[in-house]
């Protein structure tokens, strides 16, 4: 592939898709070689999209990682309401949520009191 030509094209403002067929490849071809190539991604959304539903960052509940999130999910989170805990859209991935689930199942076992009755 011409990969000056396909960044040429790409700066210039066509999409992944126009740049492939210009150049006969797939616009995951294309993306992988401006990717070796040094040239960054065009955030690739519509400003509409951004408008009606924006986004916050989140610091993962397990991990500590920062992501993004549609700030919808990060104010209902999921309908979870359990206060003390931390809603399922505060983890980065399903790990991490297994993961926290460990953590709080841990701590809720030692805020426990076992009681132990004896029948006699
Ligand atoms: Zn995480």
């Amino acid at each position: 592939m011409n990969v000056s030509l396909a960044a040429k094209l790409y700066q210039e403002g066509l999409t992944l898709r126009e740049v492939g067929a210009m150049v006969r490849r797939t616009p995951a071809a294309v993306l992988f070689a401006l990717r070796k190539a040094g040239i960054p991604r065009r955030p690739n959304c519509n400003p509409a999209w951004v408008r009606d539903y924006p986004r916050v960052e989140v610091t993962c509940a397990s991990c500590g990682r920062k992501f993004k999130r549609r700030q919808f999910h990060y104010l209902y989170g999921g309908g979870t309401r359990s206060k003390p805990n931390p809603p399922r859209e505060r983890f980065c991935s399903s790990v991490c949520e297994a993961w926290g689930s460990r953590r709080r199942a841990a701590e809720r076992a030692s805020r426990t009191t076992v009681i132990e009755v004896t029948y006699r």
